[in-house]
């Protein structure tokens, strides 16, 4: 069921093949270069990108624009510890902010964080420190096929032999990302969870949530753990959280914002030292480099994440997407996942190796052919790993309709059924840090690409 309807619309234009052709050129073959403009529907991420409510309108009116202790940042805490249970929050400017925040107060040189899967901010703020960021996925989480209920899970045993392997004196966090972003937007059980905390408990260390996609996690779990079944998607959320120590989280996802984030911890010493960091590097830490109505966007928007018909209505708009995949026989990474359908580019194209980057090509003809804006999530964004060749279809929150999400599908599908005639791609410029090669690299494709713009 759509759980709601427009009130406010922004209109948009289709370019026409020869524009989008023109487009992608300038724009060196890397969607990054796109003007948003060129864009027909946006999947490039769900990160900021959605529609607030209109109770979100209404509260950016309240915002006390007080410098220190206003009351939006009253407003902003209990939510915070309505919907998460952490009492303690030093509010930033979006995520990143928060893993910088955190993660300075937490890790010295040589030290060794384990993950689930690092996000790429929170692995560059964990190496930024000087310690070495080490992901622990499950093998089924790398297998786009594979069935399983919760692919996003730690490996425990693996984060068992990397804490062993450092000595735990070396091991000061472990950090669970729920969903797990780099893991296809894989759910986390909270089984799992406990099982983490226990490691993190034995090893003295501080149990860290990314907790970016608390909600789509919790609806999960409902919808996939037998303890869970009858429970709200609030108090499943507040249950998968009431373990960690500490979070971080990015407003742009869960909080239902177009900016902001937070990191809010239990232990007192840690606040304050993050509290000490925030007013380094985001604001005093009751606006945290934020405008007091952005603290009460979000304060509405982490009450309205809970609710179950939001979260059902999120989950069921993705799945719609994946489903008219499967239905026109494309290959995509399944169960799919919370925020994003991921397309497996290495079945779609299987005559392109890693070296053309075939993510990167389907990436391209889709834009070519529908003027839809993917991202790839592969061999060209991650040079050097052996992750799966994947593009990640990400949908905005609350901003596309059915109508959008069947334009996707038959223009992948029209993509598909030319796939044998899909050419590879080169590099041709790269920036100096490869962890920054998928926003500002220039390709091109090495034959020209096939036909297109019919959808
Ligand atoms: C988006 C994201 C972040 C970083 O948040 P920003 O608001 O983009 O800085 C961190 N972790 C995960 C899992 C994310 O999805």
């Amino acid at each position: 069921m759509r759980a709601y309807r427009a009130k406010v619309v922004e209109p948009l234009r289709r370019p026409d093949p020869e524009e989008r052709q023109a487009a992608l050129e300038a724009a060196g073959y890397n969607v990054f270069g796109l003007d948003a403009e060129d864009v027909y529907v946006d999947l490039l991420t769900d990160s900021g990108t959605g529609a607030m409510s209109h109770d979100q309108w209404a509260a950016l009116h309240r915002g006390d624009e007080s410098y220190a202790g206003s009351r939006s940042f009253d407003r902003f805490r209990s939510a915070v510890a309505d919907v998460m249970g952490f009492e303690q929050v030093v509010p930033t400017h979006q995520g990143r902010g928060a893993e910088n925040v955190l993660f300075g107060a937490l890790l010295e040189d040589g030290d060794v964080v384990p993950n689930n899967a690092h996000f790429d901010t929170t692995r560059a703020h964990v190496a930024n420190q000087g310690a070495d960021p080490v992901d622990c996925p499950l093998p089924v989480g790398l297998a786009p096929e594979a069935d399983y209920s919760f692919k996003g899970n730690m490996n425990v045993d693996r984060l068992r032999s990397v804490v062993d392997e450092a000595g735990a004196e070396r091991v000061p966090a472990i950090v669970l990302t729920v969903t797990n972003n780099s893991i296809a937007g894989q759910p986390v059980s909270v089984e799992n969870v406990r099982r983490v905390a226990a490691v993190a408990e034995e090893a003295d260390a501080t149990f860290v949530i990314d907790a970016c996609r608390f909600a789509e996690n919790a609806a999960f779990v409902g919808a996939r753990e037998e303890e869970f079944a009858d429970a709200a998607v609030a108090e499943i959320a507040r249950e998968q959280l009431s373990y960690a120590d500490a979070i971080t989280m990015s407003g742009k996802k869960d909080a239902l914002t177009n900016v902001g984030g937070f990191v809010a911890c239990r232990d007192e010493g840690l606040f304050e030292r993050c509290k000490e960091r925030a007013i380094l590097y985001e604001g005093f830490p009751t606006y945290g480099g934020l405008a007091g109505r952005d603290l009460e966007a979000m304060a509405v928007g982490l009450r309205e994440v809970v609710e179950r018909r939001y979260v059902t209505d999120r989950l069921e708009g993705v799945a719609a997407l994946g489903r008219r995949l499967v239905d026109a026989g494309v290959p995509v990474y399944q169960p799919f996942g919370g925020h994003a359908v991921y397309v497996d580019a290495g079945r779609f194209l299987p005559h392109l190796d890693t070296e053309a980057f075939p993510g990167q090509s389907l990436v391209c003809e889709c834009y070519l052919e529908g003027a839809v804006r993917a991202v790839e999530l592969g061999s060209f964004a991650f040079p050097d790993t052996d992750r799966p060749e994947l593009v990640r279809l990400a949908l905005p929150r609350r901003s596309y309709g059915l109508a959008h999400v069947e334009h996707v599908a038959d223009t992948v599908a029209a993509v598909h059924e030319r796939r044998d005639d899909v050419p590879g791609m080169d590099v041709i410029s790269e920036p100096p840090t490869p962890e920054l090669r998928h926003f500002q690299a220039e390709l091109a494709p090495c034959e020209p690409m096939g036909r297109f713009g019919e959808t």
